[in-house]
């Protein structure tokens, strides 16, 4: 037997490679990386997807090894270049991402050292680590000390984390779920519709309000619903307010929900995944103004912050909502997970395992500070100005709405034919160059292109080659 074990020892034995191959690994890999960050301003912005069935047999998982060479040039052809070039300066549609080098190398640390972010006593490090993080945001955000939060994977795990602890609060049992009732605008994030339904609530009342001509939710009309379904005997349970919607930017009154939600007894989530970063600018303070009143807070340093993606925060004000309904108290093979357990994100989410994501936040901020990231930020806030002054000097464009945070939602109008099918061409035409990405949405039903300037690589030369790349081609499509 004793020779078996070694045998098997033996052949497993690559995968601790010794550091002189370590090194080389990691010098591979670095050069790699490398050559796409140099080489990232001037490349596409997208690409297509070339791959061939023996390139994808070339993927597949084998019994036999490839070596680093051939695994990183598939990697690069066939992963990291097919589709939208995420990371580019001149991608500005969706919410953009980007992500800091050093965020990277946070994550490099956290996944080589393999530290346990689910429970305190196990690495007191990563869990205290994490918690500081959270309270600096709930800091942020004006939250006292009663607040707590998670570090979650994005703002659809945040924004259903909330949701499952509101109804958890509120002691809604399925009997009442159809009389439950959830109060948004039409410019909500789907991810919150979905959370409702995997939370097991797709039987609520969802209604959604009209907003006004900035996309923005009516109070009143809010309050209106509240009064009514309140006489029809219904449950008003929740509200959900945007600090950013992802079609426009826009924001909606926190105080005024705050106040509705308070005087009526109601839960108020605010999903800020996108926008919530912007309260680094003193600008934009007023804006924020009554957020540290909602129960719940989504916010998403996979955007704001510049992070890779994987890393959102929820927020509660009263962190002993999110401990009355995540935590588990009786794990047969945890004897220890009592102690502290307030301090154990395991006890505030649904995750156990879990990626140790706080390192490659904490990392950057604390190797620059939080001033370059607020500067970042509000240079984001003006390029936006910059781009929607120029747009409102563009004839035959129709802008939705002035930019509250950092998206412009606009399209052309044509001298003849259908304007959502000019405005489709126009979006395509302008990625097919490869220079510039917008991406569209729908708003009353009509087709708007979208610019949302959040990579912290954009500036200004790419926001007046936007303009210009948006120009001609409207110029060029318009001769056809
Ligand atoms: C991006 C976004 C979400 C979803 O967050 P993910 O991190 O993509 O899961 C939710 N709400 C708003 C307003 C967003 O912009």
């Amino acid at each position: 037997m004793q020779s078996e074990i070694k045998k098997l020892a033996k052949k497993a034995s690559v995968l601790e490679p010794a550091e002189v191959e370590r090194k080389k690994l990691t010098q591979l890999v670095a050069d790699y990386v490398e050559n796409f960050l140099s080489h990232l301003p001037a490349s596409q912005i997208f690409e297509a997807d070339l791959i061939n069935l023996k390139s994808l047999h070339a993927l597949g998982v084998e019994e036999k090894p490839k070596n680093i060479d051939e695994i990183i040039h598939l990697i690069k052809d066939h992963v990291i270049d097919p589709g939208l070039n995420l990371s580019a300066p001149g991608f500005l549609g969706y919410i953009p991402g980007g992500a800091l080098f050093s965020a990277a190398l946070g994550d490099f640390i956290a996944a080589a050292t393999n530290r346990y972010a689910g429970i305190h006593f196990v690495s007191p490090g990563a869990t205290r680590l994490e918690n500081i993080l959270v309270e600096w945001l709930c800091q942020l955000l004006g939250y006292s000390k009663q607040a707590g939060g998670y570090l979650a994977s994005g703002g659809s795990l945040a924004n259903f984390t909330a949701i499952v602890a509101a109804r958890e609060t509120f002691a809604l049992s399925s009997k009442d779920f159809h009389r439950a009732v959830v109060y948004t605008s039409s410019q909500v994030h789907h991810s919150m519709i979905k959370g409702l339904r995997i939370a097991g609530l797709k039987e609520t009342i969802i209604r959604y309000i009209p907003v006004d001509e900035n996309y923005c939710v009516k109070p009143e009309l809010l309050l209106q619903n509240i009064q009514q379904d309140k006489k029809n005997k219904l449950i008003p349970w929740l509200i959900i307010g945007n600090l950013g919607t992802t079609n426009t930017g826009s924001v909606d009154p926190s105080k005024q929900l705050a106040e509705i939600a308070s005087s009526h007894h109601l839960w108020l989530h605010m999903d800020a995944a996108y926008g919530g970063f912007f309260i680094l600018c003193d600008t934009l303070r007023p804006l924020f103004q009554g957020i540290e009143k909602a129960d719940s807070i989504t916010i998403d340093p996979h955007k704001g912050l510049f992070m890779p993606f994987g890393l959102g925060a929820l927020l509660m004000k009263d962190k002993h909502h999110l401990l009355k309904t995540y935590h588990y108290d009786e794990i047969d093979y945890i004897p220890n997970y009592q102690f502290e357990y307030e301090s154990s994100p395991a006890s505030m989410s649904p995750e156990l395992s879990r990626h140790f994501r706080g390192l490659r936040l904490w990392l950057p901020l604390k190797l620059y500070g939080v001033a370059p990231f607020r500067a970042a930020l509000q240079e984001k806030l003006l390029l936006t100005q910059y781009f929607y002054e120029a747009l409102t000097k563009m004839s035959g464009i129709e802008i939705a709405c002035r930019p509250q945070l950092s998206v412009v939602a606009f399209r052309f109008h044509p001298k003849a034919g259908n304007i959502n099918e000019f405005n489709t061409r126009l979006a395509e035409a302008i990625k097919i160059q490869g220079k510039i990405f917008f991406s569209t949405t729908y708003l009353n039903k009509q087709l708007y292109l979208r610019m949302a300037c959040l990579n912290f690589r954009t500036h200004l030369d790419t926001i007046q080659e936007a303009l210009l790349v948006l120009k001609e081609t409207i110029n060029t499509l318009s001769k056809l």
